[in-house]
């Protein structure tokens, strides 16, 4: 009795015996090997000089990108990623994190995810010991717990004080009361009292809903390319929300083709733009990682002005976009840039001239 052929062995066959029909327009292109390199937000310099000798002296891009993000997700001062991050409505945090792999073309991501203090570990456990390419909320709990990630408090109490803060102050109508001593400090910033501590909000968190992530694209002296992107996600966002640094083609992206991109900011406008997948099919196109950026930043510029019709909100009274969306950008060359929609601002990167280093961002709207 023969055995029926499965739809594998049928398409393995049919591969093995055939060439691929001509359908792409140019040729794949490789990246340049001996040139080390990182790219990523601003908060990813303390993780590039931490890796930067292991790493430039011949280090896996993947595992290195992924040990710079760690530095964050356990740093309790960065209230935007891992412990210390700024827990949704609810005063749960909850995490984001994925991985993608250039050579194999393979991601791995989890979701909505609470007490996991490394989960970009745990988005590379998805891709490598899984066939899925994103596992969310309890489930993705109990895959870290699984492979024996320890159950962690990630809201600290600075963290949670701000959202009591935020909480009660967010409506005279409801019932819950601020802070009976609420006072302006020396600069016209409230500051609040929970549990018998002063707090600034203005002071600890600026003055706008705190936002951030860390992204980091390396390519490797073998010529590979990685990327990984982390966060707790929007401040006090609503229970369940998934911002766009788990999603693959959002928050990052690579190929070994084309080149490698990541996000912060508001993640919907990365979601609605697949800003990253964007940015890297502009690279395989030809683009330099600035030209690219700007592109693409100028689409969301456009696309927040048509979503304003629904939500006025999204641009300002000169029909720019009123939210904020960074790019970090890797070409195959090495080359990198760092863009924003609007404003001043840095991003981290490391050449084998200069290590690991701040430079400015290049803004669409400048002022
Ligand atoms: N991109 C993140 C999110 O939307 C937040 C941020 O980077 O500020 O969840």
């Amino acid at each position: 009795m023969t055995t029926p052929p499965t739809r594998r062995t049928f398409l393995g066959a049919a591969l093995a015996g055939a060439s691929l029909p001509a359908v792409h327009t140019q040729e794949p292109r490789t990246a340049a090997k001996g040139r080390p390199t990182m790219v990523g937000s601003a908060n990813a310099l303390p993780g590039m000089l931490e890796q930067w000798e292991r790493f430039s002296g011949g280090g896996d891009p993947l595992d290195h990108a992924i040990e710079v993000v760690k530095f964050q997700e356990r740093n309790e001062k960065d209230s935007s990623v891992g412990l210390g991050g700024l827990p949704g409505e609810n005063g749960i945090v909850t995490l984001d994190a994925a991985v993608m792999h250039g050579p194999t073309h393979n991601s791995g991501a989890v979701a909505a995810i609470e007490n996991i203090l490394h989960p970009s570990e745990v988005a590379r456990l998805v891709m490598e010991r899984t066939d899925h390419c994103l596992i969310v909320g309890r489930g993705a709990y109990e895959f870290a717990r699984m492979h024996g990630h320890d159950h962690v408090e990630l809201l600290t109490e600075k963290a949670r004080k701000a959202w009591v803060a935020w909480r009660e102050r967010m409506s005279t109508d409801d019932d819950r009361l601020p802070a009976r001593k609420k006072k302006k400090d020396e600069r016209g910033g409230l500051i609040y009292e929970v549990d018998g501590e002063k707090l600034a909000l203005e002071e600890l968190f600026g003055p706008k809903r705190p936002t951030g992530t860390i992204h980091c694209s390396a390519l490797g002296a073998n010529g590979h390319v990685a990327c990984t992107t982390t966060t707790s996600g929007l401040s006090w966002k609503i229970p369940g929300r998934v911002g766009d640094s788990p999603i693959i083609g959002a928050g990052l992206y690579c190929d070994q083709e084309a080149g490698s991109a990541g996000a912060t900011g508001r993640g919907e406008s990365a979601i609605l733009s697949n800003g990253s997948f964007a940015i890297v099919e502009l690279l395989r196109k030809g683009a330099s990682p600035l030209d690219a950026g700007m592109e693409v930043l100028g689409r969301i510029a456009r696309q927040a002005r048509r979503g304003a019709k629904w939500q006025p909100a999204l641009v300002d009274d000169d029909g720019r976009p009123a939210f904020g969306v960074k790019f970090y950008i890797l070409g195959l060359d090495g080359q990198t840039a760092g863009v924003t929609l609007k404003g001043k601002g840095n991003y981290s990167v490391a050449t084998p001239e200069n290590g690991p280093e701040r430079k400015p961002l290049t803004a669409l709207f400048p002022k």
